[in-house]
């Protein structure tokens, strides 16, 4: 029941920083996997090889038993990535913002779709607000429905609540907690340990490009 196998992943950058170091990882379907580990530690070299922005230079990535590679659209668009810096245009307006996401993956416009997800993520009154007039938490709302426009089943969240005050993070949670709920496959990377515990089903800890531990929560925090 893996739908994203990870098999000895390598990524040696042009610098020559081995970012990872031959990494194997099965994705479970339905799972909230939390990838815990400090700054530098190969979290967003990860999963952007997965979400097809960096390059591996050595293994393997399979959806569903397939190479990745040799079916590149339709495994991109299973897979939404939330990274961590904002990517949108500050006098874009938020429905303008999503459904153009939509568009960028070759999806036919569906206005209701857009609907739905606006008002799942509770952006439905702020639809035409420009990007620029949103709060941060706002934003970050914006950055999921964004991610979410072209509807993907295996969503990645690169350090969702990075800088974020505890009220928003609960409430970030809970949001994560809600798109599992609806079948959505979750990945998501932090370097607090608390987040980890609160949201994963299982965690992985990376450090220096290799993963170090990997397990069910309880399991692995008794390691910890
Ligand atoms: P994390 O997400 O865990 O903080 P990263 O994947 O961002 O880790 O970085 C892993 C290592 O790769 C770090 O040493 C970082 O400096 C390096 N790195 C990341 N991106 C690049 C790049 N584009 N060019 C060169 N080195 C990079
Ligand atoms: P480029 O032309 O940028 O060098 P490639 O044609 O090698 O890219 O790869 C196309 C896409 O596939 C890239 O976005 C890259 O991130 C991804 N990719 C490359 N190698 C692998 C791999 N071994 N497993 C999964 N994805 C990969």
């Amino acid at each position: 029941d893996a739908i994203v196998r990870i098999e000895g992943l390598r990524k040696a950058y042009a610098n020559g920083v081995e970012a990872l170091k031959g990494v194997d990882l099965d994705i479970r379907k339905g799972e909230i996997l939390a990838l815990l580990g400090p700054n530098g530690a190969g979290k967003t070299t990860l999963i952007n090889i997965v979400c097809g922005i960096v390059t591996a230079t050595g293994g393997q990535v399979l959806v569903d038993g397939k190479n990745w590679l040799q079916d590149f659209r339709s495994a991109r668009t299973r897979i939404g990535l939330v990274p961590q810096e904002l990517t949108t245009d500050a006098f874009e307006s938020v429905w303008a913002t999503v459904s153009f996401s939509r568009g960028l993956f070759g999806k036919p416009r569906d206005d209701a779709k857009v609907e739905e997800i606006l008002k799942r993520l509770t952006l439905w009154d702020k639809r035409k607000s420009e990007m620029r007039e949103l709060s941060g938490g706002m934003k970050r709302r914006v950055m999921i429905a964004k991610a979410l426009a072209h509807e993907p089943d295996i969503l990645f969240l690169d350090e969702p609540t990075a800088g974020v005050d505890v009220e928003l993070r609960r409430d970030m949670w809970e949001l994560v907690r809600k798109l599992r709920a609806d079948g959505t496959t979750i990945i998501l990377t932090t370097h607090y340990i608390e987040e980890a515990e609160e949201m994963a089903d299982r965690v992985g800890v990376i450090r220096k490009g290799e993963l170090v531990a990997l397990g069910d929560k309880k399991g692995l925090m008794a390691q910890l």
